[in-house]
């Protein structure tokens, strides 16, 4: 079977992570800043170097070619991003670019040519660390936002999208919607499952489904000196009480997570009994109807405890984001790569947004994941494996060579 190049993969990592170069050995490549536009430009020359043709879209995404024997058949596209965190490591994103790329140069250095176009997209501000929401190009290809409205967002400092594109010249003419045969995503976990297990590959069937709710807890503030425990409507305890009950509840379903992640007592203060306490719940699973199920159930939970205090509660549904199962042929094809490079692997869903989640909605896609170490990402530590990159990346390989005959 044929095989990446581990070193050059790896060298180009590393070549990569010098520009924005961080001080605890991670990168800063903000979308868009000159230190973005350098790492495209890196890119660039890389893919040149193998003939490949460069275009780009009107909202900055990044696409390079390597033409197939039919031209008229719709590309195989593997991808992700070059931007990253304000201090973030040297894989998130980077690793599927240049990974994709190291698939093009082990085809072109073999003298192989796929009957489809095999192409790599570089999405413009996967991270909205700059720029939000996140994932902001890939949402603009698929049609989901207009470019109009995403051409106008603005960072912290006023600047937009639109101006800043102009200024470092990356937006093009290339048509957004176009014809994909299918999309792979190759990216580090950003979590400590694999390296848990001891696994080499994750095959990544889909992503799950998101639900935010904000509550209300409301009681009575009075003075924290005067006031007898059993006279007391405290809202905060309450909403421990709460909290406690339904962390009791989520854990004991599979895959099901709850994060309390803002919370906030109005006009507080040390010596008053909290009033009223507000707080987010992030509740996910990989199943829709599981995620709709818990959020009526941590509804009724509320209201008991609520009762049981004297206190008032009120829930508001903020957002709910169905599961985005991926394609099954695709996850197929990961699945034999997988088998016939003898990889060790489990099947899982991708836990955090990635550009792949949007595409999904777009053209057959699916993701496969490598370990990182101890699960850290967005971080100047992230770490992955010499090793690992490079079974990732065979893994690449294989699933769209195996694409490009169905
Ligand atoms: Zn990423």
């Amino acid at each position: 079977m044929m095989r990446v190049n581990q070193d050059r993969l790896w060298n180009s990592l590393m070549e990569m992570a010098k520009i924005g170069a961080t001080s605890k050995g991670g990168s800063s490549r903000l979308a868009l800043s000159k230190e973005d536009k350098a790492g495209r430009e890196l890119f660039v020359s890389w893919c040149e170097a193998l003939g490949m043709e460069i275009h780009r879209d009107p909202i900055g995404n990044l696409f390079a070619i390597y033409p197939g024997n039919n031209r008229l058949a719709a590309p195989i596209v593997m991808g992700s991003h070059l931007d990253t965190q304000p201090k973030g490591g040297r894989f998130d994103g980077v690793y599927g670019v240049l990974a994709a790329l190291e698939v093009v140069r082990t085809l072109h250095e073999n003298d192989v040519k796929l009957n489809h176009d095999l192409e790599i997209a570089v999405w413009m501000n996967e991270e909205g660390a700059r720029f939000s929401p996140a994932m902001l190009g890939s949402e603009v290809f698929i049609g989901e936002l207009s470019l109009e409205k995403a051409l106008g967002i603005e960072d912290v400092n006023g600047i937009s999208v639109g101006s800043e594109l102009e200024a470092i010249g990356e937006a093009g003419t290339s048509e957004f919607k176009r014809h994909l045969d299918s999309y792979f995503e190759l990216h580090i976990e950003q979590g400590p499952i694999l390296e848990d297990l001891n696994k080499e590959i994750g095959v990544v069937t889909g992503g799950q489904a998101i639900a935010w709710l904000d509550v209300e807890m409301q009681g009575r503030a009075q003075h924290a000196g005067t006031t007898p425990m059993r006279y007391r409507k405290d809202a905060m305890l309450g909403v421990s009480a709460f909290l406690l009950e339904i962390e009791g509840y989520v854990a004991a379903i599979d895959d099901a997570l709850l994060t309390i992640g803002e919370i906030n007592i109005p006009f507080s203060s040390r010596n008053t009994i909290a009033g009223t306490v507000n707080f987010t719940l992030d509740i996910r699973h990989p199943e829709t109807e599981k995620v709709k199920e818990m959020v009526a159930k941590v509804k009724e939970m509320a209201k008991e405890v609520a009762a049981k205090r004297a206190l008032e509660v009120s829930l508001t549904d903020v957002w709910l984001s169905p599961a985005i199962p991926f394609d099954e042929s695709c996850v197929n094809l990961v699945r034999s790569a997988v088998k016939e490079l003898g990889f060790s692997n489990i099947e899982m869903i991708s836990g955090a947004g990635h550009d792949a989640i949007h595409l999904a909605k777009h053209c057959p896609t699916t993701m496969i994941f490598i370990a990182c170490k101890d699960g850290i990402s967005h971080n100047e530590a992230e770490s992955i494996t010499e090793i690992d990159a490079a079974n990732g990346t065979n893994v690449l390989l294989h699933a769209v060579m195996k694409r490009d005959q169905m």
